[in-house]
């Protein structure tokens, strides 16, 4: 931008926006850089949107999105006042921001996370702390006793994949019934265990989830939080002072379907699984180290290889994965799980590659 600055510049929104991984236009790619599930969305979900009437369209949709709230609420075992459905997790997680993060104190999470939860922050003007994993990665939950405003950690974590036992959860929802906790759960599915059964038990706690990994729709854009109905309540509140129209009539149909075929997920799912302790085995055979991922990527380093100049070369030979220019995580690498077949690409190069 130009160094001057007109008058009506000082009173813009200043904000410095998260920086999503990169979408290749080029053909041929291994696209390993934004935990995309490798495979189709359920046949379900294509014979919905087959039947989805073009007609229709001309109505606004359903503002509450029943449809879709019922057949989340029935998965996650919840009544459906329980549910508050949005335009993929970040939208849920935006509107959360907005709405219980007011107290002014700092709102509380891991210094190596999401790298949006600063972005919102910003937006909102929510003072924060990014409190410091220790050096395995790991949360230490006596850092989050302190007074603060707020709380959100992804478990597993992300970009680490690392996940925390729920009773390391309990404890931090326990410590803290004067702040509403977020548990972001975008990545639960890969074999993590969901902190679900808390929300009955604690009014404080939202536990976040999404369509984007485990149910291989990304490009649809749904996520939900699950919570205490007061909870969902004032998330309601906030929504219709915004936006009534945030789920479009297309992905209600879709969602719907998508969530009501089990045996889809749990097959495609376990395939991931599979090809993750796989690439876990033959990784580790090429000399890499990484934190225990419960999550569809795996966060790798190699004490030989400059992890930069590994992105860069693997980019160029086609196989996209994404790296953090940040302190402590610069010589990693997130590497998403993709098919048998990716993985195999990808260790076929590591196997021939060096930089000496
Ligand atoms: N939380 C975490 C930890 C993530 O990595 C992502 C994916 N970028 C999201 C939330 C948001 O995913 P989506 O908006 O696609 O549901």
């Amino acid at each position: 931008m130009k160094e001057t600055r007109a008058g009506w510049e000082e009173n813009v929104r200043q904000v410095v926006p998260y920086v999503p991984g990169e979408q290749p236009k080029e053909d041929g790619v291994i696209k390993l850089n934004t935990n995309e599930n490798p495979y189709p969305p359920s046949p379900k979900v294509e014979a919905a949107l087959r039947g989805e009437k073009v007609a229709d369209l001309r109505k606004y949709p359903d503002p509450t999105a029943e449809m879709l709230v019922d057949a989340i609420a029935q998965q996650c075992g919840v009544t459906p006042d329980m549910v508050y459905p949005g335009v993929g997790s970040d939208d849920v997680l935006s509107m959360c921001f907005m709405t219980f993060f007011q107290s002014g104190k700092p709102l509380l999470f891991p210094d190596i996370t999401y790298s949006f939860y600063d972005v919102w922050a910003q937006l909102y003007r929510i003072p924060y702390l990014a409190v410091p994993l220790d050096k395995h990665f790991h949360i230490q939950k006596e850092d989050y006793y302190t007074e603060n405003g707020g709380i959100i950690f992804p478990n597993p974590n992300a970009p680490t994949g690392i996940e925390e036992s729920q009773d390391m959860v309990e404890d931090i929802i326990q410590h803290n019934p004067d702040s509403v906790v977020i548990v972001d759960e975008a990545y639960v599915d890969f074999g993590g265990t969901s902190a679900l059964p808390f929300v009955k038990k604690y009014d404080n706690l939202l536990v976040v989830q999404t369509f984007s990994k485990s149910r291989s729709m990304a490009g649809m854009r749904i996520g939900y939080a699950i919570g205490s109905p007061k909870l969902i309540e004032y998330l309601n509140r906030v929504k219709y002072s915004f936006n009534s129209y945030t789920m479009s009539r297309t992905a209600i149909e879709a969602g719907t379907a998508a969530m009501e075929d089990k045996d889809y997920f749990e097959t495609t799912r376990n395939k991931i699984i599979e090809t993750r302790e796989w690439s876990k085995k033959e990784l580790a055979r090429l000399g890499f180290t990484f934190p225990d991922s419960k999550a569809n990527f795996l966060f790798v380093t190699n004490p030989k290889l400059d992890a930069k100049k590994l992105f860069e070369d693997l980019k160029q030979a086609k196989i996209y994965v994404r790296y953090f220019d940040k302190p402590r995580i610069n010589q990693y690498l997130r590497i998403t799980i993709g098919t048998q077949e990716e993985m195999q690409a990808l260790i076929h190069f590591l196997e021939n590659y060096s930089q000496d």
